[in-house]
């Protein structure tokens, strides 16, 4: 069997894995072990690429806020297109919720309430009558998740590291201060410090070590391509319905709207599919609000975001020596990938987090579900 040893093992090139593996490159020799033929095949492959600050935790936002400046000026070679464009993000509150956007506004920062009918210049395909109040951020973006994740992957590979595709991890085991990992590819893979990156099978793969798994649920969410014509969605902001019966849409490859239900159900560790019903729900709600004849689905998709019990994420040491988690990345693993991915290195390298980073150590801890079982 050949073995193969570096100065750390990454489980996973999703955007947890090349962001970690990357930014811990500039220290150590990284092999980033892959089980599919494509980095990127499953939830990174599969998201809707829209930054915005107002969404999930304080770790989250701050991740986010963090990553934000490497989105805005990547380091030189890093890529040749740009990571970002602007895309206004428009929170729509439906008539049978106008306290929804209350909330929204009362915890949300950088939301500029606006008039409805403002809200129908910006997208006059609203429905009349649909929304009672609406607010817009400005700050959003749309990212550029496939030059995002190809950049962090070069530069493990120009390092001296190794991307390792149909290598899934298998056996994992720790032996004379050294971590295995035996692959599918009958290879096996040793260093001192072995990083869980591995998104929905982040259990599984902590059980395969025999580190403590986190409780970690992969949650499918589908997303729907739709033709608005004879609406030109191009310059679109992309637009959330607020409240219990959410969805979201944004313009996709400028003719197109990518529309959300914005569904969570849970599920094993899987190649994602969409269901019927969540596409037609996906259609439901966007024609609530919008006056758009859907005549046909023109592609849909499903992927897996994986959450922790706390929906925080678990970024840092596991319950064994030398072992680390990249993983719970829910519904934010694109827009928080730069700042997470260097987060897990500094940890791993012991060195200082960044001060905006520093009061949300604990929140992110992977030994906070350990503390709460024990
Ligand atoms: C519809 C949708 C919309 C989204 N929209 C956004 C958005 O707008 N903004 C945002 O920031 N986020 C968004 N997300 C979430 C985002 O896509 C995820 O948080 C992120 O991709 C998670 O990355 P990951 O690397 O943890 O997981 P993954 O990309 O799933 O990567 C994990 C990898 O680990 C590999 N693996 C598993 N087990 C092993 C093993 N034993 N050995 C080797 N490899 C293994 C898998 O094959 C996989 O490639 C969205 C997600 C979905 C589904």
């Amino acid at each position: 069997m050949d073995t193969y040893s570096s100065g750390a093992i990454v489980i996973g090139a999703g955007m947890a894995g090349a962001s970690a593996a990357a930014f811990l490159s500039a220290t150590r020799k990284v092999a980033l072990l892959e089980a599919e033929e494509t980095a990127g095949y499953h939830t990174t492959g599969r998201s809707a690429a829209i930054w915005l600050l107002n969404y999930g935790p304080q770790d989250v936002r701050a991740l986010s806020a963090a990553s934000r400046p490497f989105f805005e000026a990547p380091p030189p070679g890093f890529t040749d297109a740009p990571l970002m464009s602007s895309r206004e993000i428009l929170f729509l509150a439906p008539s049978d919720e106008p306290e929804a956007l209350h909330q929204l506004l009362l915890t949300g920062e950088g939301l500029e309430e606006i008039s409805v009918a403002r809200a129908r210049e910006m997208i006059p395909a609203i429905r009349e009558g649909y929304a009672v109040g609406a607010a817009v951020e400005r700050g959003g973006v749309d990212m550029e998740v496939a030059a995002l994740h190809q950049g962090f992957l070069r530069q493990v590979k120009l390092a001296g590291g190794t991307v390792a595709l149909r290598h899934r991890a298998g056996r994992v085991w720790r032996e004379k201060g050294l971590w295995h990992a035996e692959t599918s590819a009958g290879a096996v893979f040793t260093a001192p410090v072995i990083v869980n990156a591995a998104g929905a099978w982040g259990d599984e793969v902590a059980l395969a070590a025999g580190v403590s798994p986190l409780g970690l649920v992969p949650k499918r969410r589908t997303a729907v391509i739709i033709d608005p014509a004879p609406f030109d969605c191009a310059g679109w902001p992309m637009v959330e319905g607020v409240g219990q019966s959410e969805w979201y849409a944004r313009a996709e490859a400028r003719r197109k709207l990518m529309v959300s239900p914005v569904d969570e159900t849970p599920s094993a560790p899987c190649d994602a599919q969409p269901d019927e019903l969540d596409i037609a729900i996906a259609v439901d709600r966007f024609t609530r609000a919008m006056d758009i004849e859907v005549r046909r689905v023109e592609h849909s998709w499903a992927g897996l975001r994986t959450f922790t019990p706390d929906g925080s994420l678990a970024l840092g040491a596991g319950s064994e020596p030398g072992f680390y988690w990249s993983c719970g990345q829910g519904g934010y693993g694109i827009q928080t990938g730069p700042a997470a991915g260097r987060l897990v290195a500094d940890l791993i390298e012991g060195r200082e987090p960044e001060d905006a980073l520093k009061a949300i150590l604990p929140l992110v801890d992977p030994a906070r579900f350990a503390k709460l079982s024990a």
